[in-house]
């Protein structure tokens, strides 16, 4: 789904320059559910806001499904990312005096009747579980329940990738493990999902692990959950056997 040739991004501050990628080459398939790690300054958000259109490259090459980003017109690319792709922000980035429907509406405002617009968005809400809150406003919110109304507006149009940059930066575990069951949930649906986080327990619930380092990728595992499960299973199977012999464990 997303193919990344030596992507490279060069900040110019007067005449100082500041490399902020410095040759990622990657492949994301269609299904995956990646986490992001790395530094403060590895890159991590450069790198999200290329693959969600927000920035360019200042060298190299990025295909979304096939698509070749840098040939599109900046209307063609407004056009794609708002179809294929839902962005989360760590801040939540929505409108304080307006309530979670007409939040999540955002997205949508030249498509549809007013009429489908409104299911669209309580579709959205009630699948981050937020149905009951669509009437409240930001300022009404937990910050789990505002990220989850920032998720239900990156879900409306129903988009093939979510990124999401430290989704769960601003909240306490709880509602952090919360927002993180909802990508994981989506991903099962089908969604992919790259996500940036500083939290090792948040990163080892994705598939997959890149971690950024001054601006290049130092590692790309799978996460191998269902291993690591089977060994606690079978080192507790132990113990309960040692102890039922009387053999101090
Ligand atoms: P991360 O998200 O991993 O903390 P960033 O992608 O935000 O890292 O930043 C990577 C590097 O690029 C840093 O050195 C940062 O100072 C620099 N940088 C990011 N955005 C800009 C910008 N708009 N102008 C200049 N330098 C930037
Ligand atoms: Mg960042």
């Amino acid at each position: 789904m997303i193919e990344l040739d030596n992507i490279t991004k060069i900040y110019r501050m007067g005449k100082v320059e500041v490399p902020a990628l410095r040759g990622i080459t990657l492949t994301i398939r269609q299904g995956e559910m990646v986490a992001l790690i790395g530094a403060s300054g590895s890159g991590k958000s450069t790198l999200m806001n290329i693959l969600g259109f927000l920035d360019k490259p200042t060298v190299g090459k990025y295909l979304l499904e096939g698509t070749d980003v840098s040939k599109l017109s900046d209307n063609k690319l407004a056009e794609m990312r708002n179809k294929k792709i839902g962005f989360v922000f760590q801040s939540y980035n929505l409108l304080p005096r307006v309530n979670a429907i007409a939040n999540v509406e955002l997205p949508l405002v030249y498509s549809g009747t007013l009429t489908q617009r409104r299911k669209r968005c309580l579709e959205a809400l009630e699948r981050v579980g937020l149905g009951a809150r669509a009437h409240h406003k930001p300022t009404e919110m937990s910050g789990g329940e505002q990220q989850r109304v920032a998720i239900a507006r990156a879900l409306v149009n129903n988009p093939a990738l979510i990124l999401a940059d430290e989704p769960t930066g601003n909240l306490d575990s709880v509602s952090s493990q919360e927002i993180i069951s909802i990508f994981c949930r989506l991903n099962q649906e089908g969604i992919t999902i790259v996500l940036v986080t500083h939290e090792m327990d948040i990163a080892n619930q994705a598939k997959r692990i890149i971690r950024l380092r001054d601006g290049r990728v130092v590692s790309d595992e799978i996460v191998k959950r269902d291993e690591k499960a089977i060994c606690e299973r079978l080192e507790k199977e132990n113990e309960q056997s040692a102890r039922g012999k009387g053999v101090q464990p």
